[in-house]
């Protein structure tokens, strides 16, 4: 048989063991088996195409590989979406303040800095300004803690509505917050104001007034100096808000550089 001449004399010899053989015909390749089946006293020799016995493995092999990629890349997609969504939440979680969801104080501090170089490329003002609730401990007594929770909300919305967009509330700490505003002591004294009255359209103030208990705020403001550090500024801030407090409260204090 075409092919064969090679091993046809090591095929047919007569022998009870088995043997593989593979040969050429044309340009295909073949295995052949020789077995010796005893209860016969018969030689099976099967011949087969290697190049078909092949393609269906390699079929296999390629739809496993195939079904094996999409998964991988599903799984791995899962797995960056996760990551990320759960990282831009702790992202979140380290620059926001959980009860007003304002930034906290690391992110003002972040934020300062950007503005001094915004103001060293500009030379256009900023100021820095400090709040305080008066009296917040009487309230927290008298009301309860929830009651004083909701009024510090109240004063954070209310200084986001009387703000400028680019301008930054944070949380300082306790019942007390700064602000960083796009403009001069003026305008910002201004804003300082309308901070002031808005809050006494505040539901939560109205009611609370009604109730004998007078919600309001002291105020220092201080605009920023080019040798100015963000401890400095926030220190002449924190002067000038206790000058509010000392001269009774209630009030807004303008602290010149
Ligand atoms: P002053 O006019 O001098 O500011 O008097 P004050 O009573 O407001 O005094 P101070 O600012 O020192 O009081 C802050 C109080 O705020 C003390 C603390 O128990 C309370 N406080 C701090 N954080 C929270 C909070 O997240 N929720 C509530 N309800 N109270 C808080
Ligand atoms: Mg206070």
């Amino acid at each position: 048989m075409d092919g064969l001449d090679d091993i046809a004399n090591d095929v047919l010899e007569v022998g009870q063991q088995s043997v593989d053989f593979e040969f050429n015909r044309g340009d295909t390749h073949y295995l052949l088996t020789k077995r010796y089946i005893p209860e016969l006293n018969w030689f099976l020799i099967v011949e087969q195409n290697q190049n078909k016995a092949i393609e269906s493995i390699w079929m296999n092999f390629i739809k496993s590989t195939f079904i094996g990629l999409i998964v991988s890349t599903l799984v791995l997609f899962i797995i960056i979406t996760s990551i990320n969504y759960y990282n831009s939440k702790l992202e979140k979680l380290a620059i926001t303040d959980e009860l007003t969801g304002n930034f906290n104080r690391r992110e003002f501090i972040r934020i300062f800095e950007k503005a001094v170089k915004w103001h060293k490329k500009t030379q256009l003002p900023f100021s820095v300004m400090l709040i305080d609730i008066d009296n917040f401990k009487k309230i927290n007594d008298s009301l309860g803690h929830l009651v004083g929770d909701n009024v510090i909300k109240a004063v954070t919305e209310t200084c986001g509505q009387s703000v400028r967009e680019n301008d930054l509330i944070a949380r300082w700490g306790g019942d007390e917050f700064i602000l960083l505003i796009y403009g001069d002591l003026n305008s910002s004294e201004s804003i300082a104001q309308r901070i002031m009255s808005s809050l006494k359209t505040n539901s939560l103030v109205e009611q609370l007034a009604l109730k004998g208990c007078e919600v309001t705020l002291s105020i220092g403001i201080t605009e920023f100096a080019s040798d100015d550090t963000q401890d400095s500024i926030t220190a002449r801030a924190d002067r000038a808000l206790f000058s509010a407090k000392e001269s009774g409260r209630n009030k807004v204090v303008a602290q010149q550089t």
